[in-house]
């Protein structure tokens, strides 16, 4: 069973990161979201709220499962046995960003980063963006899946 890691905050999930894990389990058996849990990063959801989010997002999709964990990705892929890990390209920056993570990934693993890039109509999504959207109480829900609603 080929399975693959989508590391990320998901301070929430949007319709870009839909779109990277619909696409991603045309490839592997298994998508794992891995919400990652950074001590020095302020969220505007909880951990919790943020697993919610995407587990009702793909509630009806078996292939898709969520996990939590906190230090380096390469441990946690070497925790639960897994050697992909599917990231979103969205633009240039992105590209810099996501090499030389991958790159240093490589170096010190033997896992494989494997990018799809995000198709036109999400590609100027972000997770910062939808943010701050709702903190100016914008209409952030054309921008992110129905299961994120702001109480
Ligand atoms: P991080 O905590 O690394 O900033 P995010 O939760 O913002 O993580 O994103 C996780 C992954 O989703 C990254 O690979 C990122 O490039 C990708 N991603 C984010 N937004 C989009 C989008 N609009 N379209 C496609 N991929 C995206």
């Amino acid at each position: 069973m080929k399975k693959a890691i989508f590391p990320g905050s998901f301070d929430p999930i949007t319709l870009g990161h839909v779109d990277i894990i619909n696409r991603g389990v045309t490839l592997f058996d298994e998508v794992i979201i891995a919400i990652g849990e950074n001590s020095s990063k302020n969220y505007m959801f909880t951990l919790d709220e943020r697993k919610q989010f995407i587990e009702n997002t793909f509630k009806d999709n078996p292939k898709v499962t969520v996990m939590t964990y906190s230090g380096l990705t390469i441990d946690f892929c070497k925790e639960i046995g897994i050697n992909f890990i599917l990231r979103g390209l969205r633009n240039p920056a992105d590209f810099e960003f996501e090499k030389a993570i991958a790159q240093t990934n490589r170096h010190l693993s033997t896992l494989e980063t494997v990018f799809l890039l995000t198709s036109t109509q999400t590609s100027f999504i972000s997770s910062s963006i939808v943010r701050e959207i709702i903190r100016y109480e914008g209409d952030y829900k054309k921008l992110v899946p129905n299961s994120v609603r702001v109480q």
